[in-house]
């Protein structure tokens, strides 16, 4: 394993703008293989552990080509306890030696609104990129790039409500234009203003429900216009699948009581927003599923009071929600 591109995952997965959770991934391609991240792991681990997997590039891309259902299927080594990352048919379409996907926090909060295109033109008119509309990761967003990749080869490719993609043939500059562009779109953020601990506290004691350990994710609950963004709808596929469908916004014990009461089993808990005080979680939150409250928080805060979010479609969240269990129920199997 080419260690400079360990290095490079590494230092992108320790940075949270670009990367929080197991989210993101980077591959590099060698002859007819092509090594990714593997599904669930975290790239800031990249150098303490051997997290990519290694799988034949040749058969995907014929595979891929083919339009078989899962291209995917036999191109890995299952015997190693490890799945290639859902993204890497995206990977594998893309021609150059290395691609970066990030989950760049200023670059979402730019792909959400709906004059992105015209404020990414301005910014990046001298390099090569293209916009990609929002598609679900795995097969549909790999075909959605295929799409353009007939056009011409792209170095950045922003997919809408997702993130950032970087292709190039050399690490150092996979590296920069990763860090470029994120520079680029590191718009100021709103002022902050301090949480209130004791009103959040006492709407959620004696309940399943704690403010959230992040400090600065409380800065949602301070002004209506984060507000009214984060509970509108679902943003990009993360906050689907680690927040849930639904944001709640509530001023009382009572209401907060109400949503514990009227949520099933099988549901996961949601979100809560006090205004004027900060953000609820469940207490039985996962550590990753809490990064990406922050995140949430950091995203909206950047987006200018008078724009127009695109949010993901029903259909949209339904589709993340199934990929999503079922990318669950494989990694239970790939551990057998
Ligand atoms: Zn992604």
């Amino acid at each position: 394993m080419d260690e400079s591109f360990l290095k490079a995952s590494e230092e992108i997965g320790r940075n949270f703008n670009l990367i929080q959770g197991a989210g993101g991934n980077t591959s590099f391609k060698n002859d007819d293989s092509m090594f990714i991240k593997a599904s669930g792991y975290k790239l800031k681990d990249s150098l303490q552990k051997d997290i990519f997997v290694k799988v034949n590039l040749k058969k995907l891309r014929e595979s891929i080509k083919q339009n078989l259902k899962n291209p995917l299927e036999d191109t890995w080594d299952k015997s190693l306890g490890k799945r290639p990352s859902m993204e890497t048919n995206m990977h594998a379409i893309l021609p150059n030696k290395y691609i970066f996907h990030t989950h760049c926090l200023n670059t979402i909060s730019l792909l959400v609104q709906n004059q992105c295109q015209f404020k990414i033109s301005k910014i990046f008119n001298d390099l090569k990129y293209k916009i990609i509309q929002y598609k679900t990761p795995g097969i549909p967003l790999a075909n959605e790039i295929k799409k353009v990749l007939k056009e011409d080869k792209p170095e950045i490719i922003f997919l809408s409500n997702h993130g950032l993609v970087v292709c190039a043939d050399d690490i150092d500059t996979a590296l920069n234009l990763t860090y470029l562009v994120s520079k680029k779109l590191d718009f100021p953020i709103r002022e902050s203003k301090k949480e209130n601990l004791k009103k959040l506290n006492k709407i959620a004691s004696g309940t399943c429900f704690r403010p959230t350990r992040y400090n600065n994710a409380h800065e949602l609950a301070f002004s209506e216009h984060t507000i009214k963004i984060a509970s509108s709808g679902s943003l990009y596929p993360d906050h689907v699948v680690f927040l849930g469908r639904r944001t709640f916004v509530i001023n009382t014990k009572n209401e907060l009581e109400e949503i514990i009461k009227n949520s099933t089993i099988e549901q996961k808990l949601p979100l809560v927003i006090v205004p004027h005080a900060g953000i609820l979680v469940p207490e039985n939150i996962s550590y990753e599923a809490e990064e990406l409250v922050l995140a949430l928080s950091k995203i909206v805060a950047k987006i200018p009071n008078n724009s127009k979010i695109n949010y993901l479609s029903l259909n949209d969240e339904l589709q993340l929600e199934k990929s999503n269990s079922e990318n669950y129920r494989l990694s239970l199997n790939s551990r057998i």
